[in-house]
């Protein structure tokens, strides 16, 4: 088999140990796997950013911008956004290679336990692509994540107009018109799911329709710190 990455074979050496218990079938090579850092030290308890402080100067921001109360609960992120990774990304999500998502499985499923076990009657929503990027990229990333998670999903959010986020300022982008619209009210808590975490202003944008419309919590699960 060949790396879904780099396209090099995948050697497995034989010793004693893979002899007697074979090891499941490697999707990436050893070079590969090794670039893609988990995010580890202390960070952020509220966005999962590498800091010192128990929450960001960002977080805090966000706190007063919605009078004392943020509308997300906290956000919980995998990987570093190193340029291994962007790569990687951009290769999945760009270039369409639905497959090389695949080796993001286990590691997202394993996260989401230790990360939101303890939350009851969660239900999962992947942010939604406005159907000009669904049209050109074949797939939404976040659904395939969600995909990969066993928890009940639903796809109650739908974008208003198409993302042109990332040509606004910061300023721009706090204070412009929520991109999305909930089809449908729920109680339940939700955690949202996404590939990256960037500025926060998209997940916090979902999370506040849905705190609006009666949800209890809402917490983000990404892939990616940005
Ligand atoms: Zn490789
Ligand atoms: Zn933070």
């Amino acid at each position: 088999m060949n790396c879904l990455c780099c396209h090099e074979e995948i050697i497995i050496e034989l010793d004693w140990a893979n002899f007697l218990f074979p090891p499941k079938s490697s999707k990436l090579c050893d070079n590969c796997k090794r670039q893609m850092t988990l995010l580890h030290g202390n960070r952020c308890n509220r966005c999962s950013r590498v800091t010192e402080d128990k929450i960001c100067d960002d977080c805090l921001r966000w706190q007063r911008y919605y009078d004392g109360v943020d509308v997300l609960e906290y956000n919980y992120s995998v990987y570093t956004y190193s340029s291994f990774m962007q790569d990687l990304i951009a290769k999945w999500k760009y270039r369409g290679d639905y497959e090389l998502g695949t080796v993001f499985e286990d590691s997202y499923s394993t996260f989401f336990q230790k990360a939101f076990a303890s939350i009851k009657d969660a239900v999962i929503i992947p942010i939604p692509l406005s159907m000009e990027r669904l049209h050109e990229r074949c797939f939404n990333q976040a659904e395939m994540l969600a995909s990969f998670l066993s928890l009940k999903k639903m796809n109650i959010l739908s974008r208003t107009h198409g993302e042109k986020q990332s040509k606004k300022s910061r300023n721009e982008r706090i204070y412009s018109e929520n991109p999305f619209i909930l089809q449908e009210k729920l109680n339940n808590p939700v955690i949202l799911v996404d590939d990256i975490y960037t500025t926060g202003t998209t997940l916090r944008h979902a999370a506040k329709l849905l705190k609006d419309a009666g949800c209890p919590e809402v917490y983000s699960y990404t892939l990616i710190r940005g």
